[in-house]
């Protein structure tokens, strides 16, 4: 009798940029209201899936030793839950290549979770549209959704309830992984200290932003990034303050903590500039690793998969 192996699956998931994070008040819930326009990034974690007899992770690649690899990662939730519904073992083996900063702010985990629901319905033949796997990535996290989604989109709520957002043109992009990580957590809490001490400013709405995306223009656009963490994220790593002055310095057109940080993220006009950028960064020293990107990038998807069916 003939029996077919099934291959592995591969799938690549974007870091993403908030390029606009209004962060509102504490709500009873725990949570904060949030209004956020996400860019993802040609920035990308690998997940490869094997079938197995038992649910293992591997871990390789940037921040690996600060990964869990049992049911601490976000990606041994999202084959439980997706095997739950399933009716099935969640007998795989993960092997997750990492580029995204870990604890960076770049919602690395999640984007590794949304790769793993996709692997998954693929490996398995489950059928599951887009709407179905979105909502079982909101089970898992509010980032999740958008690492599935991609491009550009606004999200409301806990970030989660997302829209498309109209954006033209490539836009390019240094990215500068911090020594460290920060908690995203005692960020909000930082931030809601900082706010009970009277500080700081709060970032308007998102409409003249998405305007700019919408023309495609890197320059407007630059002026409007705005991010209400980055005050938290700069008084607990205040080295982060040399790090968005040397870009700028650098020669980009704007530096922005990256959600909850410390990955600061750079605009710039070209990518001939994004690579001088990055060159000049290297050489202050102001930074651990960096990387030049582009966005938007596509949200997970498939790279290489079992065609026998
Ligand atoms: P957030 O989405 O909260 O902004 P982040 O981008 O700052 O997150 P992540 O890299 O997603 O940070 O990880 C935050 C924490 O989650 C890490 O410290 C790590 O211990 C844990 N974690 C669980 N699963 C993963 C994963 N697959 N990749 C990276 N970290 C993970």
């Amino acid at each position: 009798m003939l029996s077919v192996v099934p291959r592995p699956v591969t799938v690549r998931a974007p870091a993403k940029v908030n390029l606009h994070l209004a962060v509102g008040d504490l709500r009873p819930d725990g949570y904060h209201e949030l209004t956020t326009v996400f860019q993802a990034l040609s920035l990308t974690d690998q997940v490869e899936i094997f079938p197995a007899k038992e649910l293992t992770i591997r871990v390789r690649g940037e921040g690996a030793r600060d990964v869990p690899t049992d049911r601490g990662n976000l990606v041994w939730k999202a084959a439980t839950r997706l095997a739950h519904l399933a009716g099935r073992e969640p007998a795989v083996e993960i092997a997750i290549d990492k580029s995204i900063p870990v604890a960076g702010g770049m919602a690395g985990g999640s984007a590794d979770a949304a790769a793993t629901l996709l692997g998954l319905n693929a490996l398995w033949h489950l059928e599951l549209s887009r709407t179905e796997l979105a909502a079982l990535a909101l089970e898992l996290g509010s980032d999740v959704p958008f690492a599935l989604h991609g491009a550009t989109a606004i999200g409301t709520g806990r970030g989660e309830k997302l829209l498309p957002v109209l954006s033209r043109n490539t836009f390019h992009w240094v990215i500068a992984f911090a020594k460290g990580g920060l908690s995203t957590p005692d960020v909000f809490r930082e931030l809601d200290r900082l706010r009970g001490a009277g500080q700081p400013p709060r970032i308007g709405d998102a409409e003249k932003l998405m305007q700019s995306l919408a023309a495609g223009d890197a320059r407007q656009l630059a002026g409007l990034l705005g991010n209400d963490l980055q005050a938290a994220a700069l008084s607990l790593k205040p080295e982060l303050r040399r790090t968005l002055r040397a870009g700028i310095t650098a020669g980009a057109l704007a530096g922005i903590v990256s959600g909850s940080g410390p990955t600061c993220a750079f605009l710039c006009e070209t990518s001939d500039a994004a690579i001088e950028v990055s060159a000049e960064l290297a050489g202050a020293g102001v930074c651990r690793s960096l990387r030049v990107a582009t966005g938007p990038a596509p949200g997970a998807r498939v790279v290489d998969a079992d065609a026998s069916g």
